[in-house]
This record gives structure tokens, C-alpha cells and sequence, in this order.
């Protein structure tokens, strides 16, 4: 074939998509237990949004988005991720004028140009949770109950959350400038990103994923050991409501997150069998945001979640699930196809998933496709039916029949038999 999909960019079947659909079905129900709303948003950004929302000196914005002028010249980026889009448009509808603790998710697919891989793509999806109107750390905590509650909903294994606190920008410089002389010294063993890191931000070196680097920066001064007092306090507020939730959690204080609007709480949910991409999901605290993207200073926390990790995590435990199909109608000549067309339509109504064939085909043929669907029952309509007033109708995992009188209670007493077999 001549045209094929872009590098990266996946086609998801309805064999996969069905997981998909489980996933979001949990979405929906955990999500909205904790009082998060739906929100959607535009693919299409104006590209300042994420230069100035995500950080000029991140990875995602100094080489991976996809940027390019629309017919008026106008730089727009497909969006890369959520949060700053989901900051826009609360600041744009005048959200935190609403007298509550505005809360969203969403779900979508995101862009970024990154060398595919497995677990690494050019167009994937993330569930998106954000947090706006509150700064206070039970807040914090309610935000990774619900990632935690999510991830246990789905059956996750061997979830962990690894937590830091980022300071803010009244304790960080001191960090950073820590950092900045630690490696200094080291300058010559640090990968050639690094280095530029180095410059421009310091933190970003114990985020590298180059094997020298990630040994330099375990021996690198911690985060810790330069909190201020507040943050020190809110940090400690954090993880006593995490125990009295009993979420397991691990302190990693070399967790960075790959965006520069964090500060004070981060955190990240790993799963133990994803090797090197072991994050399924992350996120924290971005404070400052609102205030940057031009809105009143009003703090925010969030997470973003991969969808397609979460699937290759899950591929086992959720291979079992299947398009369903309650009822196949095979029907033998025009007369039982009239029939059987409204008979469809009657039992479609009723909620059960039905399907006839649209083309003549001898019974055999017809019974091949139910099982290819996966037809729980079938339903033989032919001219002996019709002239009988009676039908056969077939489970086709027991092969047991049975003949159902042809009246006006038929798809009723269908639906009855439906709901009394397991
Ligand atoms: P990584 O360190 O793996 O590059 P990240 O820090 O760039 O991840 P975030 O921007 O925090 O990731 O996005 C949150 C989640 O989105 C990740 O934990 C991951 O599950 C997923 N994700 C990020 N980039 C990709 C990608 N290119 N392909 C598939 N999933 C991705
Ligand atoms: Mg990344």
C-alpha cells in the first residue's frame, strides 16, 4: 500500500480499542466520585501558549513540539499536553469567579515530535486531572488519592508513588545554585544536554535519562536540605494525609517532572513492570501558573496520565474483554428478512446488541458469522418458521434450542431468555 500512517502515530482497532474503552468507562466513574467534570479543549494552540505555559527550556518545548504557521502566518502548536491549555481556558471563561474549587479531567490525544519507540509515540493520550483555587496541602493529597484510586480501579499492578517537593521560588534559587556547583565539577563526565542544562537549569540534570548522568546526580545535593519553612510544612501535611489514606509512597528526591511551572509537590505513579518508561503517570503543583499565563495568582495541582502505558501495562488482565453481541438473526428468504430487520430494531431498543445478515447466505454460512461475532444467541427465521409461527432460537455456547412462538411478545420473551442465561 502506498499511503501508510505517520511515524509514530498509531491507528488503535476496536480489538484495542475496547480496552480503551474499559479504561475510560473507570475514567469516568472514579473521577467524577471525586468531583472532577469533564472539560474538552482545542488540539490547536497558539505555540506562545506552551512557550510560555510549559517552560522555554524544557525538552517538550526546546525540541518536540509540532509547530507550524496556519495559512495567516499565525504560529499555532498541536498541543503537547493539557495543562496549560486546560490554565487558558480557566482564566478565558473567568472560572475562578465561580466561588469554588474548580475541578476537570480530561482525555485526548497530545503531540510530540520524540523518537518512537515502544511506550513512546508521536501522537498519544493522556487523562488529564487538574486542580484549581486552593493551596492547601489535604487538597494535594486528595489529588493523588485519586490517581492512586484510579490505577487500583483498573487493576494496576504494584503501584507506587514516588513524592518530592520542589520548593518554590523563595527556596529553589539556593538550590539551584547547589546544583550549579556540584556539577560544575563534574562538567566533562555530563552528557552533551547536560551541559546546556547545566546553564539554563540545573534541576533538569537529575531528570537525565543517560546512565553517567543519573549516577552524578545521585550524590547531588538534595531538595531537601533546602526547603523553606513553609514548604517544609506543607510537604510534612502532604504525606501525613497520605498515611492516613494508607497510599504507599516512596520519596524520590531526584524526581523533576519534565516541565519547568512545578513547584512545591510532585509526584509520579509507577508500576513495576514497565521497565524504562516506569512512569504511567505524573504530575504536582504549579502555583504560579494562573498567574503566568496572565490570570489573578491562583495555585493549581494536576496529573497527566499515558494511555497507551496504561494499556501495556494492563494487555493481560484485559484480553478477555470483546465487542459484545447479544443476538445474531439468521434469516432464509425476503419474508423472514422483513421480520427479521424489525426484530432487530424491537430488540435494539430494548438495549441488546443485535445484528442480522444484510446479504442472503445459507444458514450455515449465516451461523459462521455469529460465531465470528460472538453472538451469544441466534435466531432462525425461514419459511418454515413463518408458516409454523414459531422460531428457533439457539445458545450458541451450549448448542441447546429451543422454538419461541412468532407473535407480538416475541422480542420480549427474547429479552427474558437473554437475561435468565448467565
Ligand atoms: P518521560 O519522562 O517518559 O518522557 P514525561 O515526563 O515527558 O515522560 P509527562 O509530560 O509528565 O511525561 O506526561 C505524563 C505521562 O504521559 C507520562 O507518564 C507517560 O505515561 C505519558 N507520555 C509522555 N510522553 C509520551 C509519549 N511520547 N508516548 C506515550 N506516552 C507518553
Ligand atoms: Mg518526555
Amino acid at each position: 500500500m502506498e499511503i501508510r500512517s505517520i511515524r509514530g502515530m498509531n491507528d488503535i482497532l476496536p480489538e484495542d480499542a475496547i480496552k480503551w474503552k474499559w479504561v475510560r468507562d473507570v475514567m469516568h466513574e472514579v473521577l467524577e466520585r471525586y468531583g472532577f467534570r469533564e472539560i474538552l479543549i482545542p488540539v490547536l494552540e497558539e505555540t506562545r501558549l506552551f512557550q510560555r505555559g510549559i517552560g522555554e527550556t524544557t525538552d517538550i518545548v526546546e525540541k518536540e513540539m509540532y509547530t507550524f504557521e496556519d495559512r495567516s502566518g499565525q504560529s499555532l502548536t498541536l498541543r503537547p499536553e493539557a495543562t496549560a491549555s486546560i490554565v487558558r481556558a480557566y482564566i478565558q471563561h473567568y472560572l475562578f469567579k465561580t466561588g469554588k474549587i474548580e475541578k476537570y479531567y480530561f482525555w485526548g490525544p497530545m503531540f510530540r515530535y520524540e523518537r518512537p519507540q515502544k511506550g513512546r509515540y508521536r501522537q498519544f493520550y493522556q487523562i488529564d486531572v487538574e486542580a484549581f483555587g486552593s493551596n492547601a496541602p489535604s487538597l494535594d493529597a486528595d489529588i493523588i488519592a485519586s490517581l492512586y484510586d484510579f490505577l487500583t480501579a483498573l487493576r494496576v499492578p504494584q503501584v507506587t508513588i514516588e513524592l518530592n517537593s520542589l520548593g518554590c521560588p523563595k527556596c529553589r534559587p539556593a538550590y539551584h545554585k547547589a546544583l550549579k556547583a556540584y556539577f560544575s565539577d563534574k562538567q566533562s563526565a555530563l552528557c552533551p544536554d547536560c551541559k546546556t542544562r547545566l546553564v539554563r537549569n540545573p534541576l533538569r540534570i537529575l531528570d537525565c535519562k543517560v546512565e553517567t548522568c543519573h549516577e552524578l546526580a545521585l550524590n547531588a545535593p538534595t531538595i531537601h536540605e533546602f526547603l523553606c519553612e513553609d514548604c517544609q510544612n506543607h510537604f510534612r501535611h502532604v504525606r501525613n494525609y497520605l498515611e492516613d489514606l494508607a497510599i504507599p509512597y516512596r520519596l524520590n528526591p531526584l524526581m523533576v517532572r519534565g516541565l519547568d511551572y512545578y513547584v512545591r509537590t510532585t509526584f509520579e505513579a509507577v508500576s513495576e513492570n514497565l521497565g524504562a518508561q516506569s512512569a504511567v503517570a505524573g504530575g504536582g503543583r504549579y502555583d504560579g501558573l494562573v498567574r503566568q499565563l496572565g490570570g489573578p495568582d491562583i495555585p493549581g495541582i494536576g496529573y497527566a496520565m499515558g494511555m497507551e502505558r496504561l494499556i501495556m501495562i494492563l494487555q493481560d488482565s484485559l484480553n478477555t474483554l470483546s465487542w459484545p453481541c447479544d443476538i445474531f438473526i439468521a434469516t432464509l428468504g425476503e419474508k423472514a428478512l422483513h421480520l427479521g430487520i424489525s426484530l432487530a430494531s424491537k430488540l435494539r431498543r430494548m438495549h441488546q446488541v443485535c445484528e442480522f445478515s444484510y446479504e442472503p447466505k445459507s444458514l450455515k454460512a449465516q451461523m459462521k458469522l455469529a460465531n465470528r461475532l460472538g453472538a451469544r444467541f441466534s435466531v432462525i427465521i425461514g419459511e418454515n418458521e413463518i408458516q409454523g409461527k414459531s422460531i428457533v432460537i439457539r445458545n450458541m455456547e451450549t448448542r441447546e434450542q429451543m422454538f419461541l412462538p412468532l407473535d407480538d411478545r416475541l422480542s420480549e420473551k427474547i429479552l427474558a431468555l437473554l437475561e435468565e442465561t448467565p
